[in-house]
């Protein structure tokens, strides 16, 4: 479907028709040639503060300045032309690095503004992207600092206890726990970690226990608390009193007793809640801090020495640039969200004259959705045109009376022409089942149906938008929209865009000087009709059913999805056996970038493999076909011969379409 075009298009026009400051400042912004250009700032610069003894001085750098952008575009043709293939998965190490040092900031900021008297320890949740390159960056990143780990199963604590030295932050280990993952915490405090090992229920304690016994550790403990308060977004249903993670009241006073039984009370430091990712509203967080504060102070009462409050993740991200309570976005700054939970401990802490904790967040979203965007070429498009359909005498009925309909658009009524439109093709549809219409006259009426609903939508497109029958024919725009095919799987790359209806902001990396009259649709390479993204970023931040994009010329044509950096690489799966896509880590330079590394995506072979098929024997079992086919002299040796190689040479090839 194409648009009216506007006299002079202009970037500007580009840029707000995508919301893209809104959900992008300040990493993505267009440059004059039309590409989306990437701003970082150089993470080497950054001077590391002075820490003194384990806690970081606010003697940090502020005045690290955002640095030359990098043209995206230009990026994917360098990249592409280096042999690596699209989809493409860009990260930016130093969006990252900016990420950790802002959220240090915030908190920084208010703990000396307001003469709160302990630092804050930021902590990556490694569940959030657990990829080595990342992980590795977070830490060398994190140093300055003192950022630490979160990690929430055996492997990630592995993760964890490897790539921090001992004397970086803490570990913070949550989870439900066996005697192999205590072991390995206590292990970890062996060396010199701060490993602190956070009680999910109850009956974690008496392994606790036993596990320090016998290697005569006294460990670092930390409760997770069920908070009554529970966000309202997607997860609320996992978190409050039913949660399954965390000690309810009574649980967590018969920790304090047995502990001070066992003579280790005190071991217990730390109080842990999380209510839930993607928290829409700084008053949710303030009412979950309130209660955890309160909590802290009664357990410091009971006597346990508490040194730490780790609020949890729940910090949002603005998806959809609209800073609205909205699912997609957030309402509040990272500004804001500190001060919030700085302000209510210090106030609990004060009224109650219990020495303030250690600020702890685990902030997963915020740190690492900006450095990823994922890179999207077009493979081609279908749309649903008018064509002029001529109707001859002695055409079954049915037809006629389609092709009258189609010239009387509109009539009175806009939704009345529209049912009448169903109505027909339905019958169309019982006759041809009844084999009383030809498949001639069944193109016929399929040209028809589709030549009425363009009619229809260009007569909602030229009413008003509070128009009653436009409104109740808005089903019509995505079914008239140009289906764009990407070079990608949704199941592998934006898993939760198909699961939970996640808005990822999307919008093509070049052209945008020039006015993109395609209303389209864009769906992935998986036989599946859920494999398509047809939620979009707006202006204002408006969820719309379409995404404008530009009519196809014969270049290729490139689309980024952004803000992909949280959850998506390790929720991703294999629908349709397409794996992981080529992977490529960026870091700026004084003089444009550093690729830091490339990691090729699957190859036909490796996704094989993880169903179990296993690609030497699967050579095998070709050639002995191949073999057969000589032997019955249906193939020659020479074709045999390519055959072979051939089939060698398409197991090792990527899983995307070349
Ligand atoms: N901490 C815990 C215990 C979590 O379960 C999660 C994720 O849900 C996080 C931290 C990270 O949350 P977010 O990505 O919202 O910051």
């Amino acid at each position: 479907m194409t648009a009216a075009i506007r006299p002079c298009w202009s970037i500007q026009d580009s840029k707000a028709l995508y919301n893209l400051k809104g959900w992008g400042a300040p990493y993505f912004q267009v440059n004059e040639l039309g590409n989306v250009e990437v701003v970082t700032s150089d993470a080497a610069i950054a001077t590391k503060p002075e820490v003194i003894s384990g806690a970081v001085s606010d003697k940090y750098d502020s005045t690290v300045a955002l640095g030359q952008p990098l043209d995206l575009a230009k990026l994917v043709s360098d990249l592409t032309n280096q042999g690596l293939q699209l989809p493409l998965l860009v990260h930016f190490d130093d969006i990252l690095a900016d990420r950790q040092r802002r959220i240090y900031e915030a908190f920084a900021d208010v703990i000396s503004g307001c003469g709160y008297p302990q630092p804050y320890r930021g902590l990556y949740p490694v569940k959030v992207n657990q990829q080595r390159h990342i992980v590795e960056a977070v830490a060398e990143f994190g140093q300055r600092y003192g950022f630490g780990l979160e990690a929430g199963s055996k492997p990630e604590l592995a993760i964890a206890l490897t790539t921090l030295q001992p004397g970086d932050g803490e570990i913070v280990c949550n989870g439900y726990k066996d005697r192999n993952y205590i072991q390995l915490a206590l292990m970890a405090q062996m060396l010199g970690h701060r490993a602190i090992v956070v009680l999910e229920n109850i009956r974690e304690l008496d392994v606790v226990l036993q596990v320090a016994n016998e290697m005569q550790v006294r460990p670092l403990l930390g409760v997770r608390a069920k908070l009554w308060e529970r966000s309202n977004g997607h997860w609320s249903q996992s978190v409050g009193e039913r949660a399954k993670f965390g000690l309810n009241t009574a649980a967590l006073l018969s920790v304090v007793e047995r502990l001070r039984q066992e003579n280790l009370l005190d071991c217990l430091q730390l109080l842990h809640f999380h209510i839930g990712s993607q928290v829409a509203t700084v008053e949710n967080h303030q009412r979950a801090v309130l209660e955890a504060a309160r909590i802290f102070v009664h357990l410091a009462d009971l006597g346990a020495p508490m040194a730490y409050l780790d609020v949890g993740g729940g910090l949002s991200i603005d998806y959809n640039g609209s800073k609205s309570a909205a699912h997609s976005s957030c309402s509040y700054s990272l500004e804001e969200y500190a001060r919030t939970i700085v302000a209510t401990v210090k106030e609990v802490c004060e009224r109650h004259q219990v020495a303030a904790p250690i600020l702890m967040s685990e902030s997963g979203r915020a740190t690492v959705s900006h450095q990823s965007v994922l890179i999207v070429d077009v493979l081609g498009i279908s749309s649903v045109g008018a064509t002029t359909v001529q109707v001859e005498s002695g055409t079954a009925a049915v037809v006629h009376r389609l092709a009258q309909l189609q010239d009387r658009i509109p009539r009175t009524s806009l939704l009345a022409d529209f049912r009448e439109v169903g109505e027909l093709k339905h019958e169309a549809l019982k006759l041809f089942s009844q084999g009383n219409l030809s498949l001639q006259e069944r193109s016929q009426v399929e040209q028809l149906y589709w030549n009425c609903c363009q009619r229809l939508w260009d007569c909602v497109q030229n009413s008003a938008a509070d128009n009653p029958e436009a409104i109740g024919l808005r089903e019509l725009e995505p079914l008239m929209a140009t289906m764009y095919y990407g070079n990608f799987s949704v199941f592998q790359s934006l898993p939760d865009s198909w699961a939970i209806d996640q808005v990822f902001p999307v919008m093509p990396i070049h052209r945008l000087d020039e006015e993109p009259t395609e209303s389209a649709t864009l769906v992935d390479l998986t036989c599946d009709s859920d494999g398509n993204l047809d939620r979009f970023v707006g202006p204002e931040g408006r969820i719309s059913s379409v995404l404008p994009l530009h009519p196809l010329n014969g270049d290729p044509y490139w689309i980024g999805v952004f803000l992909t950096g949280a959850y998506q690489e390790i929720l991703g799966d294999l629908h349709n056996l397409f794996g992981d896509t080529d992977v490529v880590h960026i870091r700026r330079e004084s003089h444009g970038y550093r690729v830091d590394r490339m990691e090729l995506g699957d190859r036909l072979t490796d996704v094989l493999g993880y169903v179990h098929f296993d690609g030497e024997e699967m050579v095998e079992k070709f050639d002995t076909t191949v073999e057969q086919a000589c032997l019955g002299g249906t193939l020659t040796a020479e074709g045999a011969s390519w055959l072979r190689r051939t089939f060698r040479t398409q197991l090792q090839a990527t899983t995307y379409l070349q």
